[in-house]
């Protein structure tokens, strides 16, 4: 994380460093005073009780019962100073921290909205700028030879479907956070594997997708378009993160009679240690917006947390031999 960024203005520091030099300062005053106060209060008791010859030649005021009890009342002062002060550091250094967090927290989510709005903004401009292009060149072009027609349509019709698939997750995010409503069918998990390797094959024609299932899986009661989605949003990212020369290995299992596994690994570089447990947040993208050069919004990962939670499972990203990720999605059945 960028502490640079989300640093506070440097007069919120002069004013902590103020307040915690003053809390100190007044202490160690107060400790004096009272230490001070004890001296006074012993060299009276002393003088008293010369005078009125209560304290016999040799006696020691150390040994007398009043003095006993003027130490007991210093110790007690200092005690409660010492405390009061320790509290006080506490309160403002504790509470200085949990507002800087929720600042920072704050501003983290503002960036991770510019991040989104920069994200689609491209993502929805680059397929309607390729849709736009193919149908000026059809306008003005009547006469295109027949493979260029077809291969111009071809690419019209990814475009759309690019779109259709980032207005789906768009959906499903909003859906998400508003209390979305599972419903339960009965799902064939390898037919939904088998049509997400074909969509990825066909949209990343170097990858290369070896998928492999278990015979005789049973089916898996579940939400029909999240199920599709959780999938299709792995299997996608794992080609889209290993580019240029994609090898991704599909794989469902069944663990035990309570379980069903899905496993997408891919050779590509990896999630960080540092991000492993921030790529499920909404908007969460690795790295730097400006200097991205792969496209997505942030959103996959999310709906594929959420919704596999809510399937009763759980999901797991671990690093994959000799690199990239593996990432593990463990269904109840
Ligand atoms: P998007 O792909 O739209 O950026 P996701 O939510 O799907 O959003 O992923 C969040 C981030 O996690 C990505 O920006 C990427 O950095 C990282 N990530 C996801 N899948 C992989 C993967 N298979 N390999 C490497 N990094 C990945």
């Amino acid at each position: 994380m960028d502490f640079r960024r989300y640093s506070l203005p440097w007069y919120a520091y002069a004013l902590l460093a103020y307040a915690v030099l003053g809390t100190i300062w007044w202490s160690i005053l107060l400790l004096r005073k009272n230490a001070e106060t004890f001296d006074a209060r012993i060299a009276d008791l002393t003088t008293r009780m010369t005078i009125s010859r209560e304290l016999e030649p040799g006696q020691t005021i150390e040994s007398t019962a009043v003095y006993q009890e003027a130490a007991r009342d210093f110790r007690a002062q200092r005690g409660m100073i010492v405390g009061e002060a320790i509290l006080l550091l506490t309160c403002i250094l504790g509470g200085a921290y949990l507002i800087y967090r929720d600042l920072r927290n704050r501003l983290m989510a503002a960036d991770q909205q510019r991040s989104f709005l920069l994200s689609i903004t491209h993502e929805l401009k680059s397929p309607i700028a390729g849709v736009r292009l193919i149908l000026e060149t059809f306008q003005k072009r009547r006469d295109l030879p027949e493979g260029t027609q077809e291969k111009l349509s071809t690419n019209g019709l990814k475009e759309a479907d690019r779109l259709t698939e980032l207005v789906n997750n768009l959906l499903l995010s909003a859906k998400l956070e508003s209390g979305y409503q599972l419903s339960k069918e009965q799902l064939d998990l390898k037919a939904l594997l088998l049509e997400a390797v074909d969509v990825v094959k066909t949209k990343y024609p170097t990858a290369v997708v070896k998928l492999c299932t278990d015979d005789d899986l049973p089916f898996f009661r579940g939400d029909d378009a999240g199920m599709t989605s959780v999938i299709l949003n792995l299997v996608e990212n794992a080609a889209k993160y290993s580019q240029p020369s994609p090898v991704i290995e599909v794989e469902l299992a069944q663990n035990g009679p309570e379980e069903l596994v899905i496993t997408v690994a891919d050779n590509g570089p990896g999630v960080p240690d540092e991000h492993k447990s921030k790529v499920w947040r909404r908007f969460y993208r690795v790295g730097n917006e400006d200097t991205r050069r792969t496209k997505g919004t942030g959103l996959g990962l999310f709906i594929v947390k959420e919704m596999v939670q809510r399937h009763g499972g759980i999901i797991e990203l671990d690093d994959n031999e000799p690199t990239g990720s593996k990432f593990r999605v463990r269904l109840p059945l």
